[in-house]
């Protein structure tokens, strides 16, 4: 029994967007950036997602697992339920391996719900810095293979200083051929025309989308697709919102997700995510409890996930609100920082909390 009196009883939440497996740290990077010193420059002498490739490839399977599993209690202890984990530090058959490996392992661990998303084509490794035709040859025909058991979606990285919309389709088109999910990065830092060409081949998510256009904005709503949001993301590169009216305004299902990764997104905390995205980005609040349960249950194509109802997860948290305040679901997204949370309920059995 729980005794939920004073509370607000959500869905477990889902964070639909992680790269929860890396190892290494990002702290001497973080403080560089604050000097002034350019994140361009820094990858170019080595440093920012290529020194995580570096400390991730030296860390054994059990190290990850540790360091991931660490990660996901964190979210469990705070109202989270499923947690969707992308690879893409490996960025080598063995080491992409690797980390869905321990993903799925660290999810074991943590007593939570992990879904896996291969995302080899992340970035281009420094030992191919000039030779991309030749690694995105590789993450199509070795580790994909080597992976599509291991993971239940594939996921690409289109942008300036990324891969093209025609190398994604390469590699979101070889996904699905294994029978995994899709989703994307898109629209991030320019606009390449990434979410509609992942809209064509039916993906589930398209995620990010500060530079979305209308055609971009017509094709997810025309597919049914989720617009996930990453305002983490957004913070750490005092970057520019999503157009979130527009979205809106096309019926396109909004989620938000924590994008948590060492570099852009050193957030771990949907609740703050979820807060950020009414604060900076213009949801209500609707919108964005939304964003951390059902809408993101579909960007991950389950729609029995952050749902309370028959048939669904058996998922639940129950959350106190904050002292003085009324048992409203505003009360929960007006404070910046996760609530107190009185129970988490997973599949069904009370897996966090007083009872
Ligand atoms: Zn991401």
């Amino acid at each position: 029994m729980v005794d939920g009196s004073g509370c607000v009883g959500l869905p477990g939440l889902v964070d639909c967007h992680t790269h929860a497996v890396w190892a290494g740290s990002r702290a001497e990077e973080f403080k560089r950036r604050l000097a002034g010193e350019r994140y361009t420059d820094i990858l170019e002498a080595g440093g920012g997602i290529l020194s995580t490739v570096r400390a991730t490839r030296a860390a054994d399977l059990e190290a990850l697992a540790t360091l991931c599993a660490s990660r996901l209690q964190k979210m469990r202890r705070r109202g989270v339920t499923t947690v969707e984990v992308k690879s893409g530090y490996g960025l080598a058959p063995e080491a992409e391996e690797r980390l869905l490996r321990a993903a799925r392992e660290a999810g074991r661990r943590a007593g939570i719900r992990v879904l896996t998303t291969f995302l080899g084509a992340h970035a281009v490794p420094a030992e191919h810095r000039d030779d991309r035709a030749g690694y995105l040859r590789e993450v199509i025909e070795d580790q994909l293979p080597r992976v599509a058991e291991l993971a239940d979606f594939v996921d690409v990285y289109v942008d300036q200083g990324a891969f093209t919309v025609e190398e994604g389709r390469a590699v979101l088109e070889a996904g699905q051929q294994y029978g995994l999910g899709l989703r994307v990065h898109a629209e991030q830092v320019a606009h390449t025309g990434a979410a509609a060409m992942a809209a064509a081949l039916g993906a589930t998510s398209a995620d990010h989308l500060e530079r979305i256009d209308a055609a971009g904005i017509e094709a997810l709503a025309a597919h049914g697709m989720v617009a996930v949001l990453l305002p983490g993301a957004m913070l750490y590169l005092r970057d520019a919102a999503p157009p979130v009216a527009r979205l809106r305004a096309a019926g396109v299902p909004m989620a938000v997700a924590t994008d948590l990764n060492p570099g852009t997104s050193p957030v771990d905390d949907l609740w703050t995510c979820a807060t950020l995205a009414s604060v900076t980005m213009g949801l209500t609040v609707e919108e964005a409890l939304l964003g951390i349960t059902a809408n993101a249950g579909r960007a991950l194509g389950r729609p029995d996930l952050g749902v309370l109802r028959p048939g669904a997860a058996g998922d639940m948290v129950l959350v106190e609100t904050p002292p003085g305040e009324p048992t409203d679901p505003e009360a929960l997204i007006q404070y910046l920082g996760p609530p107190s949370i009185r129970a988490v309920i997973h599949r069904g059995r009370i897996v966090e909390g007083r009872c």
